[in-house]
Order: C-alpha cells, then sequence, then structure tokens
C-alpha cells in the first residue's frame, strides 16, 4: 500500500475539477479524499493497494485531461505520514475546508457551454430543456455570484436555491457531467424570470410565455431591459434604424456613442462585419467579449455607430439570449450596458425597475442576486493582437504575474479616474477589480471600494497584511480620496507598534510606462522608451500631460519628449468643444503670428464661430488671450501636450467632430474618417523637431495653410488624404523623438501604451518606424492600454518603490 498527499494550485474550484478527479483517480483504483480548501486550491490524500504506484507519472496523466476551463499552476506531492493509521475504503469528495493560499482558485464567468446548449435544444424530457439559466460544473457565472469561497453552493447567490429532488439525484450521481456541480439549478428548482416589471412568484409554467412577449416586444421596435448575468442590458433591433434612434434618444447623453450588437451566431456576424480568423475564436471562447470588428458596408444602420469603422460584436452566452433568437430569427440586436449615464449598473432589482423605467418598454427580472456587477468585456484588434478595452465579465479574477520578486504581502491600488479599475497584489500576483468607469460621483467612488475589498475579501488578505496603498499623483481624484480612507482602515497598530503604511503616488503616465514593463514581463533591472499617449493625465508639473515620451524603469521615469504644450483657454471646455481646442492650436502657432488672418479665412471655410456655444463672443474672448505674452497666458490657462487633444484639433479641421459627445469620441470619429485615406509626403518632418519638443502646432498650422490655399482639396477623398498625411506625420514625429533618446541612452525597446494606442492607424506607423532602425516595439497583450491599466502600473511601481526604499 501507499499512500500520497497533493496539493494542486490554480483554477481549479468552480470547473468541475473534484468530479473530474473522482473519475479520474477512480480509473486508478485509488481510495481516499477530494477536498476543496479555500482559496488554496484542491487537496488529495491518495492511497493505492499497489506499493509502487507511480504518482508522478500519474499527475503527468492528470494534466492533459483536465477541464477546459481549469488551469493548474502547480501540483505538489507532499508526504502522507503511514502513522496516521487511516485506512481509506472509497474515493470521497469531502466537505470544503478553509485554506489560505497565495492565488484565486475561482475562475471568471464561463458561458454557457456546448453541451449545455445540446440540453437546452433537445433534451425535451431533461429538466433543463429550454432553461434560460441553464449550466454545468464547467459553465455558468462563478466570479458575479459568489460571496466568498471555498467554492461551495453555500456561498454563492446559489444559496436562495435548494436542490429540487430531481437535481439532488444529478449532483450525487457520478456519471453525470454535474456530479458535485456547486451552482446549477433547473426549471423547477432555479432562479426565474418575472413577467415585466410585475413581480409575481415566478412560475415555471408562464416561461414560454414571457419569452414570447420579450421577443415579441423586441420584434416590433421597442426596447427592453434585461437583467442577465453580471447586471442589465439594453436591448432591441441592430437592423432597424429607427429602434437604436428611438434607445439613443432616450439615453439622452448617448447621441453618437456606439452601441454593441449581439449577433445570433457566428455565421450571421460574418455577413455584418469582417472576423479576422484569430477572432474567432474569442468571439466564441467562454470568455464571450465584445469584439470590435470592421463593419461590412451598408448591413447594419449608420446610427449604430455614427463615423466609425467598426463595431462592437458579442455572441450569446446564456440560455435566454438563444431562447430571444429562436423566436425572432437570426436578426443583430442592439446589446448595450443598461445604466444612467454616468453611473454603475444597478444590480438589485428595485433599483434596476426605477432606472431603466424610463429607458425600456419593458423590463424583465429574475430572482437570482448578482454579487457583483460586471460589465461585457471589450476588445478590439490592434495589430492584429487582440487588447483589452474593458476587463470584465469573462476575465475577473484572473490575475497578472508581477516579473520580479517581492517580499510584500500586499499593496492596492486605487486606479486613475476615468473608465478606471481597482487592483490588490498578494505577493507577485496583482488582481485588477472588475471595469469600474469614471470615479467622479458617489455612486462609482462606493463601487470601486467595494470591487477592491471584495477582492481582499475573495483573496483572503487580512487588512494588517496591506503594505502600502498606491494612487494617481492627482490629490483631488476621488480615487486618491478612497486612498486616504483606506489608510485610516488599515492602519492598525501591528505587534503594539503603528504600522506605517503609506500612500505612493505614481505620475498617470509612468503608470502606463510600467503596465506595458508587467505586460512584456520584463524584470526589475529593465529600463525602456515609452510613447505614453492619450487623453489627459496629471503630469509631475501640474499640468494635463498625454503626448509623452517617458525613459523609465518600475521605479522612476524621466520625461524626455513631449508634443508642444498648448494653453487650453477654458481649460476642460476645450476637450468638449474640439473648435476651441483648434483655435487655441491655431492661435498658439507662429504661423498664426506670420500670417494672422488666416484664422478669418478658416473659420469662413469652417463656419467655425457657428460652433461655439456663444459665437463669435466665444471666439473673440478666446483669440484676446493669446495678445498678452506667453508667460501671462501659461500662468492663467492649464496647458497640454496630449496627443488626444491634438487629434480632436484635426477632428475639428477637418469637421468631422465639432462637439464630443462622449470619451474619445472625437479622435475615433477621425481614424473613421481618414480609415481610407492614403497618407501623402507634403512636408520635410525634420523641421518639426525642437529639442525634446514635437512641435505640433507648426504642423497643424501648415497643413492648414495647404488646406486653404488648395481648392483642389475640396473633394472628400483629398480631405481623407490629408487628414491621414497629418496623423501619420505626427506619428513619424513621436516615432523619431523616441528613437532619438533611445538611441542616446542606449535603449534598444520602445513602446507605446494610452488610449490612443487604441488607435489601429497611429499603431501602424509607430510600430513600422520603430521596427525599421531595428528596436524592438513594445505594445499591449494582456493588461489594457488605457487607464483600466493604470492600477496594474501602479501596484508594480510602488512594489519596486519600497524595494527601492528599503534597499
Ligand atoms: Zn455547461
Ligand atoms: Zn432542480
Ligand atoms: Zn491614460
Amino acid at each position: 500500500m501507499k499512500r500520497q498527499k497533493i496539493i494542486i494550485t490554480g483554477i481549479v474550484q468552480g470547473v468541475g475539477f473534484r468530479p473530474f478527479l473522482y473519475n479520474f483517480l477512480r480509473s486508478y483504483q485509488l481510495k481516499g479524499s477530494i477536498q476543496n480548501t479555500g482559496n488554496l486550491g484542491v487537496s488529495l490524500i491518495l492511497q493505492s493497494p499497489d506499493g509502487d504506484f507511480d504518482f508522478k507519472s500519474l499527475i503527468g496523466n492528470l494534466k492533459e485531461n483536465i477541464p477546459k476551463m481549469a488551469y493548474i499552476e502547480e501540483i505538489r506531492l507532499l508526504p502522507f505520514s503511514n502513522a496516521q493509521h487511516v485506512n481509506f475504503e472509497q474515493l470521497q469528495i469531502i466537505p470544503s475546508n478553509e485554506g489560505i493560499g497565495a492565488g484565486l482558485t475561482l475562475p471568471p464567468d464561463i458561458a454557457m457551454c456546448d453541451r449545455c446548449l445540446q440540453d437546452f435544444i433537445d433534451k425535451s424530457n431533461s429538466p433543463f430543456f429550454q432553461y434560460p439559466f441553464i449550466s454545468c460544473a464547467q459553465c455558468g457565472p462563478r466570479f458575479t455570484i459568489m460571496e466568498s469561497l471555498p467554492y461551495d453552493r453555500e456561498n454563492s447567490m446559489m444559496k436562495n436555491f435548494p436542490f429540487c429532488e430531481e437535481c439532488k439525484k444529478i449532483f450525487s450521481n457520478i456519471d453525470d457531467r454535474r456530479f458535485h456541480a456547486q451552482t446549477f439549478g433547473c426549471n423547477s428548482c432555479g432562479p426565474h424570470y418575472f413577467d415585466n416589471i410585475n413581480i409575481l412568484e415566478p412560475n415555471q409554467k408562464d416561461l414560454p410565455k414571457i419569452i414570447e412577449k420579450m421577443a415579441e416586444t423586441i420584434r416590433i421596435g421597442k426596447i427592453v431591459a434585461l437583467k442577465g448575468i453580471g447586471g442589465v442590458n439594453l436591448v432591441c433591433r441592430a437592423d432597424k434604424e429607427e429602434s437604436i434612434q428611438t434607445l439613443r434618444n432616450r439615453k439622452k447623453e448617448r447621441k453618437f456613442k456606439p452601441f454593441a450588437v449581439m449577433m445570433p451566431d457566428l455565421e450571421t456576424a460574418h455577413k455584418y462585419c469582417e472576423i479576422p480568423k484569430e477572432f474567432e475564436a474569442i468571439l466564441t471562447s467562454f470568455r464571450r467579449p465584445i469584439i470590435l470588428l470592421k463593419k461590412k458596408d451598408g448591413t447594419l444602420p449608420e446610427n449604430i455607430a455614427p463615423g466609425l469603422p467598426n463595431v462592437g460584436v458579442i455572441l450569446p452566452y446564456m440560455g435566454l439570449h438563444y431562447q430571444i433568437f429562436e423566436k425572432l430569427g437570426k436578426i443583430p440586436l442592439v446589446f448595450t450596458s443598461g445604466n444612467v449615464s454616468s453611473l454603475p449598473m444597478a444590480i438589485e432589482n428595485a433599483l434596476i425597475k426605477k432606472q431603466m423605467l424610463n429607458l425600456a418598454d419593458e423590463i424583465y427580472l429574475h430572482n437570482r442576486k448578482i454579487h457583483q456587477r460586471c460589465d461585457d468585456s471589450v476588445i478590439r484588434p490592434v495589430l492584429n493582437t487582440p487588447t483589452l478595452i474593458r476587463r470584465s465579465r469573462g476575465y475577473v479574477p484572473e490575475y497578472y504575474k508581477l516579473p520580479f520578486k517581492t517580499d510584500l504581502k500586499s499593496v492596492i491600488a486605487v486606479g486613475a479616474e476615468l473608465n478606471s479599475t481597482g487592483a490588490i497584489s498578494r505577493g507577485e500576483r496583482i488582481f485588477p477589480t472588475q471595469h469600474i468607469g469614471n470615479v467622479r460621483n458617489l455612486d462609482t467612488y462606493e463601487f470601486l471600494e467595494n470591487a477592491i475589498l471584495n477582492m481582499q475579501h475573495l483573496l483572503k488578505i487580512t487588512d494588517s497584511e496591506i503594505d502600502a496603498i498606491s494612487r494617481d499623483l492627482h490629490p483631488l481624484f476621488q480615487s486618491s480620496k478612497l486612498a486616504l480612507k483606506l489608510l485610516d482602515n488599515f492602519k492598525k497598530p501591528k505587534n503594539g507598534n503603528e504600522e506605517d503604511i503609506k500612500i505612493w503616488p505614481v505620475q498617470h503616465h509612468h503608470a502606463h510606462l510600467v503596465s506595458l514593463m508587467v505586460d512584456n514581463k520584463m524584470t526589475l533591472d529593465r529600463e525602456i522608451m515609452a510613447i505614453t499617449i492619450d487623453g489627459v493625465g496629471y503630469g509631475s508639473d501640474k499640468q494635463p500631460w498625454g503626448g509623452e515620451i517617458l525613459r523609465g524603469n518600475y521605479s522612476t521615469f524621466e520625461r524626455v519628449g513631449h508634443l508642444k504644450s498648448i494653453p487650453m483657454v477654458g481649460g476642460d471646455l476645450c476637450a468638449k468643444y474640439p473648435p476651441r481646442m483648434l483655435l487655441c492650436t491655431l492661435m498658439n502657432s507662429d504661423g498664426y503670428k506670420e500670417n494672422p488672418e488666416i484664422i478669418d479665412k478658416l473659420s469662413g471655410k469652417l463656419n467655425l464661430t457657428h460652433y461655439f456655444p456663444q459665437g463669435i463672443q466665444e471666439v473673440k474672448y478666446i483669440t484676446n488671450q493669446f495678445n498678452q505674452n506667453h508667460d501671462q497666458i501659461l500662468s492663467k490657462h492649464p496647458h497640454t501636450s496630449s496627443l488626444g487633444r491634438y487629434l480632436d484639433a484635426i477632428s475639428s479641421l477637418f469637421d468631422v467632430s465639432q462637439l464630443r459627445t462622449y470619451r474619445g469620441e472625437p479622435a475615433m470619429r477621425l481614424e473613421g474618417f481618414i480609415w481610407n485615406g492614403t497618407p501623402r509626403n507634403y512636408f520635410d518632418l525634420d523641421q518639426y523637431i525642437s529639442g525634446n519638443e514635437i512641435l505640433s502646432d507648426q504642423l497643424l498650422w501648415d497643413y492648414t495653410d495647404l488646406l486653404i490655399s488648395q481648392p483642389k482639396f475640396e473633394r472628400k477623398k483629398e480631405q481623407q488624404d490629408l487628414a491621414r498625411s497629418l496623423v501619420t506625420d505626427i506619428s513619424k514625429l513621436f516615432a523619431r523623438n523616441a528613437i532619438k533618446n533611445a538611441d542616446d541612452a542606449g535603449i534598444k525597446e520602445i513602446g507605446v501604451s494610452g488610449g490612443v494606442a487604441y488607435n489601429e492607424i497611429i499603431m501602424q506607423v509607430l510600430k513600422s518606424e520603430i521596427e525599421k532602425k531595428e528596436l524592438r516595439f513594445l505594445q499591449h497583450n494582456n493588461i489594457a492600454p488605457g487607464d483600466a491599466g493604470i492600477s496594474i502600473g501602479q501596484i508594480a511601481s510602488t512594489i519596486a518603490k519600497i524595494k527601492e526604499f528599503s534597499e
């Protein structure tokens, strides 16, 4: 007889791992116990009648046969003392215990699997036939419904749905794939949808009628709100311009922001957009994200994603979605987060009802609580790499590995301000929260706090284990206030002494640079050059940065280059009104000083004053500001080096976007406008770099000259070529400046991070320029280049700084 203890860590709970082990080990005639241990993983004690049994080769076979969603990080063989006089009579799954490990054994939410889809469609005698919440040991919600670990039904939102007799039998049947599955339910015992907003006790017999009504409401062009897995979605026809317009009118502030589309299947998705082969696999993966794909001309109404070349596409991921398409046929549906603008999605039924009442014609709720809100995740292909924009359902709570060692137990990061996430580390693992959004009001502030604390709870990190808190450099951000509040909570005497846990600020673009280093698995001794380009981040000089070339490592950075700073008269108004940014850019330029009448010419041509809410008065006020000397302007107005703002100005110049209705809109629409343009070599670019500054306004000035003096540029295609040249040239200038700085410093790697790194055209130019010089081009692979990735950079940088500080 031979006995062995085995600990398996990784994502080994909530993926059907114990039932898999049971069947696998039984086939070797092994006896003993299988146990989930908190967030440590799975613990096995095994006994073989054969004294020579080879447990090592058993492990080899096991690794090759694990369930699809499982991920094994480590398998440890530990001695099991024979002195413990136990003789196992059988193989058993025994009750879980509280184990604490470094990882998190909980997987993200898993889209309905193929075998459940078969049960759902075909097995009319099964209790799961046509059940909207159908799931099994290998699929279904996980992160969104678990309150704590270990992964057991009583720790999940399914605790309110005790198994019926039939489900009990299924749970105990070793030949069933729901054997020991924790969170399934069936038509008679599981959660149910209510009829419209009427809170009647849900009844399974009513379900076909409810679905029929839902589908019919959508079919005739109305809008429904559907509570789903991680939140609420607003749904209507995406093939009818009027339905989309109704939704836009009701959402008021959603005039142009693109809507995602749920396609009934891959085949239908192909009819409406171009899907690169490698993205098919992601679209149909268990994560089921939204992917931004190139629209096929004329197949979807223009108002689905006005002015943009792409549309967000997602495939069904729960039973209900399939049921709706069964009734409706193969038509695309708008599928957008059901939130009131700037607020997080509501997840409690009463609040959903209140918020959706004016947006949806009908509201369909169900009686399962959502423990953690999770939006649909969003990915964009950038240079053929799947690049995360919003990392939520299907991804959270997976972690990133810090590429260097640390003795710190845990660090918390509160992220940036817009499109933000928080994060918490345990040792060398960094766990970002789900997507939070814009942390600007009490609701999002509370969401951020709750999401960080939830992650801390799942990871079983005690307050006294928190070693540091990391925040943005901006002292007035809501997230910076949260850092202070958390500091108060965690500042508890350790061993009778007040522990000096501290808040560590990290500059916004440095955090982007560091997130890029983590993403590219770079060790602590490395240094890179990073082009960090976005809309805005608080600079070390307290000015809004966003077109930066940084030389840096994990702990420090130097700003070696940047776009020429332009005064923003009226501050944020320049971000809201691109013509204001254009006017400031032109007024600031040397070209204007030489040729002041250009503004009048251009204003006349573009009818620019028309786009200022206060008309000519406003234009006069702005132009007057530039009559002061330069220092006076700089002391009165913030000045920005942001590439995002510069793209806004170009967007206004070509009359693509004169009012920003959502973040990034002018730049995104500009990308759409120039998509089919051809860049031409109008200029010798060498004159546009002076010292470490890229002289953006001079470049813009010259193109303006060209635009006005050449009547032949009237045609749209020529305008597109001209605008494309402008975007290409500014990108080339960034590359040249970064290359020169890299050469000077002997650095061989140049990377790109920040929100503008989603721009395919700019990224193409940067990559090709940098690779031409035989330097290595770094881009994001798994961490969002946008501000959602900031929290990861904050943690990694803080750990590096503390390490340096203590050495
Ligand atoms: Zn399944
Ligand atoms: Zn049941
Ligand atoms: Zn940023």
